[in-house]
């Protein structure tokens, strides 16, 4: 690791401030992530500020649905009675990724920023575009079991690993921001960067600025939401394929619906073509498996990840049946 200064940041405003008068500075919060990277020089900044004590944890109940701070740890949502009534989804997303010792730790802020976990990324040993612009990846040609078929590039294959993201994707969440321009609302769709020829720049983030809250609109239907994840072993594994689904049937034909994805793409996946087909046809299996075969219709499978385009399909499937039925653990 780095030897870096180390300030606490004592308001937003602040931290805002400290971070817009160094040249190379990073938030700490949680740090799950964070620390792990700095330990293995993957991140060298020469300041980091530590935003854990702000005033950013609360959970609050909007007149169009629920603001987050982006302090809140994964436990808190996760445990929160109204994400738990109102956005299952998002609530067994959470609980699906990480340790509970992590989750008691890592922020919503943090888990959106956090990085991928391809195994060339993580080793100085190997090139890769991702840490070094430029220099070449791997996993193009190598071990990509875990990685993309959807959106990649030349440059970088990798997948985010984030389950609590593929919810917010489907949700239509939006993340407020704040920087030295001010506040603005990004919505969850544009957050995250597919990697194109830039594969270095994971979200759509200025340089110093703070997330300062996720915003849930509200979703009625989102109550039967399913998180599906399909992973190696049953927990603390990133997703092979996960699918965030949530779907409203009335007279036996579907009035709205969400689809995300995870495990498959550089960002959390969202179809909106797979919606817009799914409206107004009928909730049947085989209605189903033609939305699931729209999400995969532009898969571009690796040497060593083929497989994952018909998990997706399955897997689509499934959560879109078990939400049809009323949702339910998954
Ligand atoms: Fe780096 Fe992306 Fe290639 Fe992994 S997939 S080695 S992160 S460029």
């Amino acid at each position: 690791m780095k030897n870096f200064a180390y300030v606490r940041a004592t308001s937003v405003e602040n931290a805002i401030h400290q971070a817009s008068r160094a040249q190379n500075a990073q938030f700490i919060a949680g740090g799950t992530n964070l620390v792990d990277r700095l330990k293995v020089f993957l991140d060298d900044p020469d300041q980091v500020i530590d935003v854990s004590r702000l005033d950013l944890k609360q959970i609050e109940s909007t007149p169009t649905g629920i603001r987050i701070g982006a302090l809140a740890t994964n436990t808190a949502v996760a445990d929160h009675p109204q994400i738990r009534r109102e956005y299952p989804l998002l609530a067994r997303a959470i609980l699906s990724g990480a340790s509970q010792q992590i989750r008691n730790v890592a922020t919503v802020g943090g888990n959106l920023l956090q990085r991928t976990r391809c195994p060339y990324y993580s080793d100085p040993v190997f090139a890769c575009n991702k840490r070094q612009p430029g220099s070449g990846c791997p996993a193009i040609n190598g071990v990509n079991r875990m990685h993309a078929i959807l959106g990649a590039s030349d440059h970088c294959v990798a997948v985010h690993p984030s389950d609590m993201g593929v919810a917010l994707a489907a949700l239509e969440a939006i993340v407020e921001v704040e920087g030295t321009t001010g506040r603005r609302q990004i919505p969850f769709h544009d957050f995250h960067r597919l990697p194109g020829d830039s594969p270095e720049r994971d979200t759509n983030l200025e340089p110093g600025e703070l997330i300062t809250a996720v915003l849930l609109p509200s979703v009625p239907f989102a109550k039967t939401g399913v998180y599906l994840k399909l992973r190696d072993r049953a927990s603390y594994a990133f997703a092979l394929v996960s699918v965030a689904a949530a779907i409203e049937v009335s007279g036996e034909r579907i009035q709205n619906v969400r689809l995300a994805l995870g495990g498959v793409a550089h960002k959390p996946w969202r179809s909106l073509a797979a919606e817009s087909f799914l409206k107004g046809k009928p909730a049947t299996v085989e209605t189903f498996q033609q939305a699931a075969e729209i999400v995969l219709q532009g898969a571009k499978p690796l040497t060593h990840n083929g497989f994952k385009v018909e998990m997706a399909k399955r897997a689509i499937k499934r959560a879109l049946t078990i939400s049809a039925q009323g949702g339910g653990i998954t």
